[in-house]
């Protein structure tokens, strides 16, 4: 894929637009608002494609792999209430668009790909972007215990289960937001651990995510 980093009038335009149906779709969190508002998504697609990055749609990046759709993107990350200097854990790299909102809203963003060739890229393409990450490569479905306690994680794949290996990896007052359900449909749930043996967790709408493939996953 040739990257081409440039920031014309029609995309900004298109990308003000995206951020004004995501307000009426019932974003309301300003700050994910102006992140999304802020980072190029069309950065992420081949110039021939330009013209698909700020429809609200899921779009392929190759290896059977999907950059989410933009309300996703939004839907999720408003779930983590993000602070200045949170850390969090995101499972799934894919394009590394959803690591950049994160690193946009002030976090220091731990991210992890089982795809090697997608892995790779996020790790050349986001510094190019401005952005600095700490990427890694393997199956995030066991967490990155090494790094851990984290005030937040997200899996952008769809879990067949919470996976148990994650909600001991969140500090006390940490929320978990990773999709749940079949492989035709997920539920997003939310995770916050209360205290050390104690965490609630909450249903919300239903989404169709690519699956999370692992050791504690499918
Ligand atoms: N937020 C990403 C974006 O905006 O591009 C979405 C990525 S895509 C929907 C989900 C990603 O999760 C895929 O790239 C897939 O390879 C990855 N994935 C699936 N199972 C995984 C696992 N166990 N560990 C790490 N990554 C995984």
């Amino acid at each position: 894929m040739a990257y081409k980093f440039v920031d014309n009038y029609r995309e900004q335009g298109a990308r003000k637009r995206l951020v004004a149906l995501l307000e009426e779709r019932g974003i309301s969190d300003k700050e994910v608002l102006k992140a999304m508002g802020t980072v190029p998504r069309h950065f992420f697609f081949d110039e021939t494609f330009w013209n698909q990055a700020y429809k609200d749609i899921a779009f392929p990046i190759g290896e059977g792999q999907t950059i989410s759709q933009p309300y996703t993107v939004a839907y999720q990350t408003q779930l983590l209430h993000i602070k200045k200097g949170d850390t969090v854990l995101e499972i799934g790299t894919g394009s590394g668009y959803q690591t950049c909102i994160l690193l946009e809203l002030g976090a220091q963003v731990f991210t992890i790909e089982r795809q090697e060739k997608l892995f790779e890229r996020a790790k050349f393409v986001l510094p190019k972007m401005g952005y600095r990450a700490k990427f890694f490569y393997g199956d995030g479905s066991k967490g990155i215990p090494e790094c851990a306690p984290y005030d937040k994680m997200i899996v952008t794949a769809g879990a067949p289960f919470v996976p148990e290996l994650l909600l001991k990896q969140l500090k006390i007052g940490g929320i978990l937001v990773v999709p749940v359900g079949d492989e035709q449909a997920q539920k997003m749930v939310t995770v916050l651990r209360v205290s050390e043996t104690d965490y609630e967790k909450i249903e919300l709408d239903t989404f169709r995510f690519v699956p999370l493939v692992g050791d504690r996953a499918w």
